[in-house]
């Protein structure tokens, strides 16, 4: 039995840290970044980017003004029963909290299109549910910004297009996007499966840990080839040249239909934010 106010403290503890603290994997992968960059705007980007991420986790402050939307990833032990609030009611409270707490930008509207009122508490939150084996329940709570989100694509592309339309829809989605997504970007990118799978796989995608290759070959040399042209944009952090545009390429593979090969590509600046935890 999991009470869902503890379920609450514990969304809202990732919450928190995963908007103060940058993940230990994302921290080395930029501050590596910092020495390779040879150009000197660039490089004083990733500096600043570097130093804002240190002082945030000293000062308990967020590592970015947009606090994004409260994405959360709640893989539920079929075997454990919530006992109080719903699912989301439980997950709303703990984003309640803690952006009143950690003074963290409410950035959600209720209507999109018409009187985008605040809804003044950052939720709902978006919540992606997957019933697992055991009785554990296992939380990520992945603040996302809307600067690279609104740099994001899918695409609905035919089985002849292959491996090289791929390679050129993810590539052209981060040329696009030039310096708008916060560069340098992880891009997390889903090929297969149908319209709204490959979109959620993608965002699955930017949870792996930095430089974690897909587990099949012929994936993980389509991340390395995506990885080296995206690195030859020039866009660089910033948007001010060099070399690394991208920190980290992720594509997943899902099955699909006969006739399709959707690909997603969901990009995150260089604030991947995310904590995980266990109930
Ligand atoms: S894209 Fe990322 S770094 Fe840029 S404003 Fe949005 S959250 Fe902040």
């Amino acid at each position: 039995m999991i009470s869902s106010r503890d379920l609450s403290d514990l969304v809202k503890s990732l919450a928190l840290r995963a908007n103060f603290e940058l993940p230990s994997d994302v921290r080395s992968r930029l501050e590596g970044a910092l020495q390779e960059e040879r150009c000197s705007l660039a490089k004083a980007a990733l500096s600043d980017i570097v130093a804002n991420f240190k002082m945030a986790e000293e000062d308990r402050l967020p590592i970015c003004q947009d606090c994004g939307l409260a994405v959360v990833f709640v893989d539920w032990g079929q075997e454990a029963v919530l006992e109080g609030a719903s699912l989301q009611e439980a997950v709303d409270l703990g984003i309640r909290e803690a952006y009143a707490e950690g003074y963290l930008r409410k950035s959600v509207v209720y209507d999109p299109i018409y009187d985008r009122r605040n809804s003044m508490d950052n939720t709902p939150a978006v919540v992606h549910l997957t019933m697992v084996p055991g009785d554990r329940v296992e939380v990520v709570v992945a603040p996302k910004g809307m600067g690279s989100e609104n740099m994001s694509r899918i695409g609905m592309l035919k089985p002849a297009d292959g491996e090289a339309g791929v390679i050129d829809f993810i590539v052209s989605t981060v040329s696009q996007a030039g310096p708008n997504p916060c560069p340098p970007v992880v891009v997390g990118a889903a090929v297969g499966g149908n319209f709204e799978q490959a979109a959620l796989g993608a965002k699955r995608a930017l949870l792996r840990p930095m430089g974690q290759r897909n587990r099949d070959p012929r994936y993980a040399r389509l991340e390395e080839e995506c990885l080296h042209r995206i690195n030859r944009l020039g866009i660089g952090a910033g948007g001010y040249g060099g070399v690394i545009t991208a920190l980290d390429v992720r594509i997943e593979q899902l099955p699909t239909h006969i006739a399709g090969m959707p690909v997603a590509v969901n990009l995150c600046c260089h604030a991947l934010r995310h904590a995980k935890g266990v109930i």
